[in-house]
């Protein structure tokens, strides 16, 4: 409920943002506001159990390395294209208009048969996490959950993690 209070308080809505008709919804006040932050890292981190959080570029590193903190395991940062030296394991996915590509190391991590914790600020279409969940995959590791401080109504998102996610997995938001 605190985490929520603060979600409510503190989130600013942005009209036309980064597009025409888009409404952008800026959590960086939430991030900033020390009771905010604290609420919402406990809220994504409760009762999860596993051996590493992976947090998606770049709202996500914010979250996920003190959610990975709190969790007591490392945190692996998922990457927008070209940031990361080879060899990477990528995966690319449709946008709106053209497509993205997110990367993780390929062999600077051992994920295989890890239990990986995925976050995020926001879900929309879903189309981020369901990527970075195939990423875990390929690397062998089980994803057992994911875990977003705000979910978009009305564009598919939970349907679209819930399709990619292992069964049983948790989608938390
Ligand atoms: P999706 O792939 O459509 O689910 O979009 C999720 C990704 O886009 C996340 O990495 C978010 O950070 C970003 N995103 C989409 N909409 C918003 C928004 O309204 N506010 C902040 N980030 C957003």
């Amino acid at each position: 409920q605190r985490a929520r209070d603060a979600i409510g308080a503190l989130t600013r809505s942005v009209a036309d943002f980064p597009t025409t008709g888009v409404i952008f919804r800026d959590l960086t006040p939430v991030l900033a506001d020390a009771e905010g932050f604290a609420a919402v890292v406990e809220a994504l981190s409760e009762g999860f159990e596993v051996d590493a959080v992976a947090g998606i570029d770049a709202r996500g590193f914010l979250l996920g390395g003190a959610i990975a903190h709190r969790l007591g395991v490392g945190v692996v940062a998922v990457r927008k294209t070209g940031k990361l030296p080879p060899p990477v394991l990528a995966c690319t996915y449709d946008l709106e208009y053209g497509t993205a590509t997110l990367e993780i190391p390929a062999s600077a991590l051992d994920l295989d048969g890890a239990r990986v914790l995925i976050i995020d600020d926001v879900l929309a279409t879903g189309g981020t996490i369901a990527a970075t969940a195939s990423l875990l995959a390929q690397a062998g590791a089980a994803v057992a959950g994911t875990a977003v401080v705000l979910e978009l109504d009305g564009l598919g998102g939970r349907a679209a993690v819930e399709s990619a996610l292992p069964e049983g997995a948790a989608i938390r938001a």
